[in-house]
């Protein structure tokens, strides 16, 4: 037995298994959104009880739907970002998203990582996404939100000479990978301030933009309505939150 699990490969075992925990922990634990927030929008400096909810990944012909009609029963207008493969996909749904008074932006072509990628490619997903946007819906987005948040910051400066404004966010409710609405409503519970952006998903797995369950964010979005109205906040969307924050500056 021991002949067979010798000290080389209990070695590796234990490697292999501290990376995962550590993988798994920081997953749980921390937002990589921190390390690419220079120069973008993930947080309205505003005095006023605002906050603003945005859904990436989308649209997914299982989640968007309910979670468009649950964002109906609540009153609440939201800021979708687009996967443009999806919304070729689905240009009923995105329409649907639009005839309800949400608000879209950009969320690149394939939802590939841009950081490492050249520029020329990074911008091609960028162009792509807004190419089909423009296609299905007549309107040409104003609002970027890269894949994962990794960007850099050459790719930020190319993207923003479009006319971009990149939008990340402060809350990250982690709704990807959560098995527990609850667990969603106490952590925004805790950490919601004035001018607030809150990152949910309406489609993707835990590793591929396609497939996994919506069904804690389709949950908790009435009881996190409830919650925060009681609270003094207001819903706007992301448009609406960077209005204000030039008001406010102003
Ligand atoms: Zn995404």
């Amino acid at each position: 037995m021991w002949a067979f699990f010798s000290i080389h490969k209990i070695r590796i075992i234990i490697a292999a298994l501290t990376g995962v925990i550590v993988f798994v922990a920081i997953t749980i634990f921390w937002d990589q959104s921190v390390m690419f927030r220079k120069k973008t929008f993930y947080h309205a400096n505003v005095s006023e009880k605002v906050v603003a909810l945005t859904f990436d990944d989308g649209p997914s012909e299982k989640w968007t739907p309910l979670i468009l009609d649950e964002l109906k029963k609540a009153h609440i207008h939201a800021t979708f970002f687009l996967v443009g493969k999806h919304v070729q996909q689905y240009p009923d749904i995105v329409k649907r998203i639009i005839a309800e008074g949400h608000e879209i932006g950009n969320h690149t072509m394939n939802h590939k990582v841009l950081f490492d990628l050249p520029l020329a490619d990074a911008m091609k997903e960028v162009r792509d996404g807004e190419a089909v946007i423009e296609r299905i819906t007549g309107q040409t987005p104003t609002l970027f939100r890269p894949p994962k948040a990794w960007i850099n910051s050459k790719q930020k400066k190319e993207i923003q000479k479009l006319g971009y404004t990149i939008v990340l966010w402060r809350i990250n409710t982690k709704d990807w990978v959560t098995f527990d609405d609850k667990l969603i409503l106490n952590y925004v519970d805790k950490k919601d301030r004035p001018g607030d952006i809150i990152l949910f998903h309406d489609a993707g797995g835990v590793i591929k933009p396609e497939g996994g369950s919506r069904i804690e964010t389709v949950k908790v979005i009435g009881q996190l309505a409830e919650l925060l109205r009681k609270k003094g906040y207001r819903f706007v969307t992301v448009g609406e939150l960077i209005k204000m924050q030039e008001a406010h500056e102003r």
